[in-house]
């Protein structure tokens, strides 16, 4: 690879590719392992750029794996949504597809291979003696079981696996080391019994390999060169070496750990974002409050925003936490660019061109989108009723409001036409229902014909009598604390009360009757929104605003 500007990983890649390096003249071999118990999330989209990204930077491969060891709360649909989320972040693995599963028969092989080497064997400690026995850092583990004879190993391994024991009962410990100062290479449990059925395998297995254990075995089974992994597995390093090295696998992985990815006022963590989901704290795992990859794509973020925002933040061994503000940004550029401006009245008010001839309509020409040219315009039609933000009038300004009010300046109605404000109509209780403004008929498009200067604002509208309805939804943090995510905190009671307001009755551009999901839009003033992949109907249309205008990312 050419370029000047490596990360640590790539660093670690070279020097293994390199003249007489552990993969001389091979082809990088990366591995994305994702556990089927829950949606991914954007945490995984960091993940899948390394894992992926790295292995197409080296002309390489990568391979996807579901890391399904782990028998206990493991589902079809979550396989299903992983890879659809994938697909959609535009990543492949062609047809290298695998289970961990499916290496149950090989990896009960090696287990019974290190109990003949004499660096296994069964165990029969209870999970409290377990605890007990583990010692501290001045003091070594005892295990009264590791000298067990191989041929007594060797049959009781055998026993657990056809079923023999309860739960508990026995397990199999790898023979390492009882003073390590790394936890655990302090005799670790390989194999534990568990009589529960497994997604794939049904109720053939009732012993189960545990993660360090099983996770190199696979990595070594499918020829992966670089097992590129978060933080946590760092100090699971020596195990992952020392399963490599001692049992007979056709190839020699090396691990490397990167940090995770953090965002403020959020969780990224499946156990947490389950519970959400559990406890109907959201709609469920693709709430667009959710960070999860099928959240933020019903929430309106876009495949490329999300690459990009992980690409940006780069790949370091440190961990940080980014700011949520970031990915909003990286949303907003990518939006800005691409999304079809519309107008949408999302608090309506009724404004009447008191001068409008009745009856009478036409269509003007609005730009699609001032950052791309190739857009083109749109008609939208224009008559004497439209509607208007209702923050948009005050029957008396604060200071400085530069828009309509009775007696205040000329104001722009978007691509229209100029108008003022004469004054209003109210019901009984004194409360405006209809703004009245007189227009200019010779500044059609927006513009003056004498070049006079407009000093009021620039507002948008909708036609009354040619315009659809929407409910629109508007999100906020789902925690109003910025680290849900510590160790010390309770990340519920961290939950923003107020980060869902649905508007119903909005007024928008008739165009819009039309839109699906995933299309995008700038809704004037108001901010990036989509349709709603899942609420949205003909005739019941949803938009969820994605992102904000105003960006609070400071650079
Ligand atoms: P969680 O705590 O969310 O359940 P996990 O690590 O258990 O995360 P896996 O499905 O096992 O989830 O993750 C698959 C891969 O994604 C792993 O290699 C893991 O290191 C990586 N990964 C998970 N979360 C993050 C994150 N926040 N940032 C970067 N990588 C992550
Ligand atoms: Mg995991």
């Amino acid at each position: 690879m050419e370029e000047l500007n490596k990360n640590f990983i790539e660093n670690f890649i070279d020097e293994d590719l390199s003249e007489g390096g552990r993969c001389e003249g091979m082809r990088v071999h990366t591995r994305f392992p994702p556990e089927p118990n829950g949606y991914l999330h954007i945490g995984h989209c960091k993940a899948l750029i390394i894992d992926f990204g790295t292995a197409e930077k080296y002309g390489g491969i990568c391979n996807l794996r579901m890391d399904d060891t782990n028998p206990a709360k493991e589902d079809t649909e979550y396989v299903d949504a992983i890879q659809e989320d994938i697909h959609w972040l535009g990543f492949d693995w062609g047809d290298r597809f695998f289970y961990g599963s499916d290496y149950f028969e090989q990896t009960y092989e090696y287990a019974v291979e290190l109990i003949k080497k004499g660096l296994a064997y069964v165990c029969e400690l209870t999970p409290e003696q377990f605890k007990e026995y583990r010692g501290d850092v001045t003091k070594p583990a005892v295990s009264p079981y590791r000298d067990r004879p191989i041929e007594e190993s060797l049959d009781l391994f055998n026993r657990m696996k056809n079923g023999e024991f309860p739960e508990g009962k026995y397990t199999l410990r790898a023979k390492i080391d009882l003073a390590s100062g790394n936890f655990n290479m302090r005799d670790p449990v390989l194999y534990r019994i568990r009589y529960i059925e497994h997604h794939r395998q049904g109720t053939k297995w009732c012993i189960f390999p545990m993660y360090d254990f099983a996770h190199p075995i696979q990595d070594a089974l499918e020829g992966i060169t670089h097992s590129l992994c978060s933080l946590e597995y760092e100090d699971h390093r020596p195990l992952y070496d020392w399963v490599i090295n001692n049992v007979s696998v056709p190839s020699k992985p090396r691990q490397i750990e990167f940090a995770r990815l953090g965002i403020n006022y959020t969780v990224l963590s499946k156990r947490k974002l389950r519970r959400l989901v559990e406890e109907g704290r959201v709609s469920g795992w693709d709430d667009p409050r959710m960070p999860t990859l099928c959240g933020l794509r019903r929430r309106g973020y876009t495949a490329a925003s999300i690459r990009n925002f992980c690409e940006r933040i780069g790949v370091a061994k440190v961990p940080n936490t980014v700011e949520y503000a970031f990915l909003e940004h990286c949303l907003r550029e990518d939006l800005n660019e691409h999304a079809q401006r519309a107008m949408a009245v999302l608090k309506p008010i009724k404004l009447t061109i008191t001068n409008y001839p009745e009856g009478q309509s036409e269509e003007l020409e609005i730009e699609n989108n001032p950052n791309d040219p190739e857009a083109g315009v749109r008609k939208v039609s224009f008559s004497r009723e439209l509607w208007i933000e209702s923050e948009d009038f005050l029957e008396t300004p604060v200071p400085k409001y530069k828009r309509l009010y009775p007696g205040g300046p000329e104001c722009r109605l978007k691509g229209a036409y100029l108008i003022t404000c004469t004054g209003c109509v109210k019901d009984e209780n004194g409360n405006v229902t209809e703004v009245l403004a007189t227009y200019d008929p010779d500044s059609r498009g927006g513009d003056p014909a004498d070049g006079r200067k407009v000093k009021g604002a620039t507002i948008h509208w909708v036609d009354a009598n040619n315009c659809v309805d929407a409910e629109v939804r508007q999100y906020s943090n789902l925690f109003s604390d910025p680290d849900p995510d510590a160790a010390d905190k309770d990340f519920i009671s961290c939950m923003n009360p107020d980060s869902l307001e649905i508007l119903t009755g909005c007024k928008l551009e008739k165009m819009l009757e039309s839109a699906v999901a995933p299309a995008h839009f700038q809704f004037l003033r108001m901010g990036y929104f989509c349709v709603d992949n899942r609420d949205s109907a003909p005739g019941h249309l949803v938009f969820n605003r994605a992102v904000a205008l105003k960006d609070s990312f400071k650079k």
